[in-house]
């Protein structure tokens, strides 16, 4: 019976394989492919079956080329439209619809990005199905896990959507391999949906340190640091003599001592960096939240007792206003 039940799992199994056709939602900004939407496709890939890319903007021809690349990628799904190159999620939504509807597929993917985040909802809520989010791990088709309560529990959630709509963490999902694949272009529907809602103008942080959600080490900083001027001094030191991203948070952003694309938690940016290294942070589950998936946590606080001692792999209990300009110079040395 055992052995009847493996069979029946294995006939099922590369059945629906065979069947599940997915749709990676690739994010391009200004002609170059960001590569981080990359998580999309390694999703993709755990679920099998064929995945085709969706790209859509202005002059996006070397994007699709450049996405064409991408292992793992049978088709790129293409509409070249300037309408859609900020990636407003109220005129992209219909039109990823119209696409999905066109294409039959079974699983549409995108990384838990800000764009993600506002766009796919708005996608599940016009196809009437639940969408998943934050998605960490696709144990089958149809069978997903995913954190709640800001990530003290885990959930596995089976779906019988028709279409399943994920948001997926790119902590969770490395970025697909950029050389190797060979996908075919084709342009897909454009609805040329009428759009309530206009780009005025963006203001982006500019930094020469690495991107925080991708960086190999992270520096942050707390509420412990007492001011921006603190913060400043500190922690920028710190991050230059290891070559790392500053982070800070949620109390360090609300009191204006760092900038809030620097957040990391729940409300913040998710990071699983090689390195966390953090001062002045006490470990709150909304900052656990976002960096617990880091390989090493460091910590630097005066009290011996703060949770984020129960999460560090090493952690110095200390004066911060000491322990980081010893630690900058040490590492400078
Ligand atoms: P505190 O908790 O005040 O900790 C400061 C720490 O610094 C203390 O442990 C103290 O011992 C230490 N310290 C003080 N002086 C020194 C010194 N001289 N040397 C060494 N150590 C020192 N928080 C986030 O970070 N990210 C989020 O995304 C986030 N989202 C949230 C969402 C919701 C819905 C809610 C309700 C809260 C959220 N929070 C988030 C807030 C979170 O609950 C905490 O309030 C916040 O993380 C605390 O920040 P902190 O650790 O810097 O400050």
């Amino acid at each position: 019976q055992t052995a009847l039940r493996t069979i029946r799992t294995f006939q099922k199994s590369s059945f629906l394989a065979r069947l599940a056709s997915t749709l990676a939602i690739l994010e391009q900004r200004e002609g170059g492919l960001n590569s981080a939407s990359l998580g999309a496709v390694t999703a993709g890939q755990k679920i099998g079956g064929s995945i085709h890319g969706f790209v859509a903007g202005k002059n996006i021809k070397g994007v699709a080329e450049q996405a064409a690349k991408v292992k793992g990628l049978e088709k790129i799904i293409t509409v070249e439209n300037e309408a859609y190159e900020r990636g407003l999620p109220e005129n992209y939504a219909p039109l990823l619809v119209e696409n999905i509807k066109k294409g039959g597929y079974t699983h549409v993917i995108v990384g838990s990005s800000a764009f993600g985040k506002s766009v796919l909802p708005r996608v599940a809520a016009l196809l009437d199905v639940q969408p998943l989010t934050d998605v960490m791990e696709i144990q089958s088709e149809d069978t997903f896990t995913r954190p709640i309560y800001a990530g003290n529990a885990i959930l596995t959630v089976q779906s019988s959507d028709p279409i399943k709509i994920l948001t997926v963490r790119q902590t969770s999902f490395p970025p697909a391999e950029q050389e190797g694949g060979s996908a075919s272009i084709e342009e897909g529907t454009d609805p040329k949906a009428e759009c309530p809602t206009q780009w005025v103008s963006e203001n982006l942080a500019k930094s020469d340190r690495p991107e925080l959600a991708t960086a190999e080490k992270v520096v942050s900083g707390g509420r412990g640091l007492k001011s921006k001027e603190e913060f400043d001094r500190l922690i920028p030191p710190l991050a230059d003599a290891l070559g790392a991203a500053i982070g800070a948070s949620r109390a360090a952003v609300d009191s204006g001592f760092a900038d809030n694309s620097l957040q990391v938690g729940q409300t913040g940016k998710n990071v699983a960096p090689q390195l966390y290294l953090c001062a002045g942070i006490s470990g709150a589950i909304q900052h656990l939240a976002g960096m617990k998936d880091s390989k090493v946590i460091a910590c630097i606080n005066k009290d011996a007792d703060a949770p984020i001692f129960q999460v560090a792999d090493v952690g110095l209990v200390g004066d911060l206003f000491e322990k980081v300009p010893e630690l900058t110079e040490k590492l400078k040395a």
